[in-house]
Formats: C-alpha cells, structure tokens, sequence
C-alpha cells in the first residue's frame, strides 16, 4: 500500500458481480425500469423484512414520493431534524409544505423526540426521521408524538431496531443508493412500506404516462441498469455490514485508548459513518486531510443555519465537534492502520 496515496472519506465497493450484471442487462437491450426493478424491489422489499418496495431516481425522490403519497400539500407542516443533509428541506418544499427545523439529541445525533414535540401544531402532518450515521431512531417515542413518520433510511440500510429491521417502523421508509451510501446504484432510491396502497401510490406518481386520470405525476424510475447493479449490491450487503463492523472494531480499539470520544455503541446499528467528537473538528480535519487522510464534516450545513435562526443549540455543538473518518468496506486494513498511525501528533488532544 503507497504510504503517501490520500484515503478518500468514501469509496463504493463495486466488482466484477456488478460490472457483470450491469453488462448483461445493457447486453438485453431492456435497460429502462422493467423486470430487473421488478425483482429488485421484491428482493429489496423482504430483505427489509417483509413488505412492498417501489425503486425511484434519487433518495430525494424517494422522500417527495413518500410525503405526497402521506397526502402531505400546500398549507401542512413537516417536521426534519436540522442536523442532516438538505435533501429532506427540499423535499418538503417540492410538496409546498413548510419545513419545521427540530434540534438532535447530543447523544444519538438523530432528531430529538422532546425538542420535536415542542414545535408542533395543530397543522403538522409529517416528520422525516433520518437514522443519522447508521443509528436508528428513538422510533418508540416518535411513533408516540401521534402524527405519521417517514424513516430516513438512507444511512441505515439493514440496521435493526429492537430485532426488527428499522424500515419496518414509521408509515414509510425511505432509502437512497448514491455512490457513497451503504450500498450503490450510482443514484437511486426506494420507498419501502407495510402498506402496499402507499407503495402503489408511489409506483402511480414516479412515472408520468399512467393510463388513468391526469394528475401531475413525475419522472422518477430507476432503470434495469441500476436495479442489476442493486440485486448483486445486495447479495453482498451482509459482507458490507460486516466488513464495516469489523472497521469499526479497529478503531475503537486504536482510538480509545488515546482519550478520543468514539461513537456511540448500540446494538443493531449500521457502521455508516463513524463520527469522532472533539473540541474543534475544522483544525482537525485539516490535520487529517494533510497527512493524506479524507476526514471531513459528516453534515456539511445544519438546516436551521440556511434559515439563519440559531435555534438548535444541539445540533450546532455537534456540527462544531464532529469529525467523520473514512469508514467503508473497500477500505483495506492497511489504510485502517494508517488512520490509525496517525495517532502521535494529529489524535492526540
Ligand atoms: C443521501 C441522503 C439523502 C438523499 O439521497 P439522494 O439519493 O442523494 O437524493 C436523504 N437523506 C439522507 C439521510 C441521506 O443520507
């Protein structure tokens, strides 16, 4: 391994499975969103642990599709965390609703149920529960606040929460197959769900030429390409979760004992992202970056600052502290160690 090659902050593992995959179907000459999507949606749907799935474009697609299959319009609320990503603000502006900034809980990083409860109103329709990082949710709590939840498990495929596949909690789960998510389509997304009329409301509304009524509906669908590359990703999700875990075991042993404050361990969680909390994360990711190492911000925004509000203090002392290491299955044990190696001058606080 080059000692001085730069480690980037994400890579995909893709192989001769998917590249074979992907040529057979090019090779069919079916490569629009047809019976590969069909059989990865099926696929998809009972790795979830049973239920109905509808491949989309995009994660953001995926979240548009759910929210205005939930009937959310023009006058609702929906409520996001603010520490996440601005897919889901912009999702819940494609519907016209308003978007309802809830802070996180220090400790999880997902959005917090307490702090969500006191922003909402008689018109809040909705929320969109990313499982930040691979970490579930408090779903028990946030089922609770009694209005319908979409899970976001764009950084969370295959996690469980209690033994349960988190997606199977919450009226919809969401999922996005971009390039640096658990596992790849190029861009992609599904909505998964228990409710097999929410699913077909989805499937109604991601393509624009249903025989039936008008109403406007969208170019969402994912092709027979894209699904081909997802069945043989999936085949290999459990060696990923894995692989990821086995990742995460490594640095906690190396980094633990440096004094450094490691992520949070919970049994079920996905190794997505792992997050190192220090004073200040800007200095240290520099440090990082110039020893040749992709550390980077895991949120490069909070929501509530696009708003310029400063009303979550939670979330902007974890942006100021968070400090997320490459972490993914393509990454070898000697890139692992020399992350690791890195401990004398640029670990050490
Ligand atoms: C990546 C991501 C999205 C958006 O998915 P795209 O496929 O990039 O549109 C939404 N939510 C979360 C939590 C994500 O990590």
């Amino acid at each position: 391994m080059c000692d001085t090659g730069f480690i980037p902050h994400s890579r995909p593992a893709l192989g001769e499975a998917e590249a074979g995959r992907a040529a057979e179907t090019v090779m069919s000459g079916l490569v629009a969103q047809g019976k590969t999507t069909e059989r990865f949606e099926r696929a998809f749907a009972e790795r979830m642990g049973g239920g109905h799935a509808a491949a989309v474009s995009t994660g953001t697609a995926a979240l548009h599709l759910a929210l205005l299959a939930l009937g959310i319009t023009k006058g609702d609320e929906v409520a996001i965390p603010s520490y996440v990503c601005t897919a889901l603000l912009n999702a819940v502006n494609y519907t016209g609703a308003t978007p309802v900034i809830a802070d996180i809980d220090p400790e999880t990083l997902n959005i917090s149920p307490n702090d969500l409860k006191k922003r909402l109103t008689g018109k809040t329709r909705a929320v969109i529960v990313p499982h930040m990082f691979g970490l579930p949710a408090d779903m028990d709590a946030l089922s609770n606040l009694g209005i319908p939840v979409i899970g976001d498990c764009a950084q969370a495929v295959g996690a469980l929460y209690g033994n349960k596949q988190v997606a199977q909690f919450g009226e919809a789960a969401v999922f996005s197959f971009y390039a640096t998510k658990v596992m790849t389509t190029g861009e992609g997304g599904m909505v998964f769900s228990k409710s097999k009329s929410l699913v077909d409301r989805v499937k109604n509304l991601r393509a624009y030429d249903n025989p039936d009524t008008y109403e406007i509906r969208y170019n969402y669908k994912m092709t027979d390409i894209q699904a081909a590359i997802g069945l043989a990703q999936l085949d290999r999700l459990d060696e990923f979760i894995r692989r990821r875990d086995a990742i995460a075991d490594r640095y906690d042993n190396a980094l633990k004992p440096l004094g450094l404050k490691t992520p949070k361990r919970v049994p079920g969680r996905i190794w997505f992202r792992y997050i190192l909390n220090v004073d200040d994360a800007g200095p240290r990711i520099e440090s990082l970056r110039k020893a040749g190492i992709g550390a980077a911000r895991p949120v490069d925004i909070p929501i509530h600052r696009l708003f310029g509000n400063a009303d979550c203090p939670m979330t902007d002392r974890a942006w100021r502290a968070s400090v997320s290491i490459p972490i993914y299955p393509a990454l070898s044990d000697a890139d692992v160690d020399r992350i690791c190696l890195g401990k004398s001058s640029i670990y050490r606080y």
